[in-house]
């Protein structure tokens, strides 16, 4: 949470914690935040946050990193969806056990189009992070790895990057997500 409030802040946008799901109101956009996708499940449905959360991705950009990423996925492996928003398949864990955490620079052209420095690289810092396996027909590809393993990606309102853009020093994913809500 305090990491992307303070990304955010530090561009000039307001950020608050979303705890409840009188927290929504008022806002333009959330970020589902990296984690656990199974605590992320739990706690979201033990405090009726998982149907608000959903209505409000239907209206209002949505960003979700690594753990918020599987949230916003509409298939996920063998389970069921938790917001079933974006229309991709996610796959947890997919790096194994040896490389399961790693970083490496992503060419994410779409960076440039925000109007955004694109010429260097994006340093993406993966820990225990899904990928996703299959875009729908509507789902733009922002960022591959050299292996072709697609791990970042666009549609409407929504963003679902593998990686940790919050621990990086490199603000031009949330400006991005700036611009996204600014057009939604
Ligand atoms: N391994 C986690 C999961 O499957 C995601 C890890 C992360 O968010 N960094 O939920």
């Amino acid at each position: 949470f305090s990491e992307h409030i303070n990304k955010l802040s530090g561009i000039g946008a307001t950020a608050v914690a979303v705890r409840l799901a009188a927290d929504l109101d008022g806002l333009s956009g959330v970020i589902l935040p990296g984690g656990e996708s199974t605590t992320f499940r739990k706690l979201a449905s033990a405090y009726g946050l998982i149907d608000p959360l959903r209505e409000f991705g239907k209206l209002h950009a949505v960003w979700g990193t690594c753990a918020g990423a599987i949230a916003l996925a509409k298939h996920i492996g063998s389970e069921d969806p938790i917001l079933g928003l974006m229309d991709i398949t996610i796959e947890r864990n997919a790096f194994g056990r040896q490389v399961d955490s790693f970083e490496i620079n992503l060419d994410i052209p779409a960076l440039s189009t925000a109007d955004l420095d694109s010429h260097r690289p994006f340093h993406g810092v993966f820990i225990r992070s899904p990928m996703i396996q299959k875009t729908g027909p509507g789902v733009e590809i922002l960022a591959r790895l050299p292996d072709e393993k697609i791990v970042a990606a666009r549609q409407q309102r929504w963003l679902a990057t593998c990686f940790h853009p919050e621990l990086v020093d490199d603000d031009r994913l949330y400006h991005l997500f700036l611009n996204m809500i600014n057009a939604s």
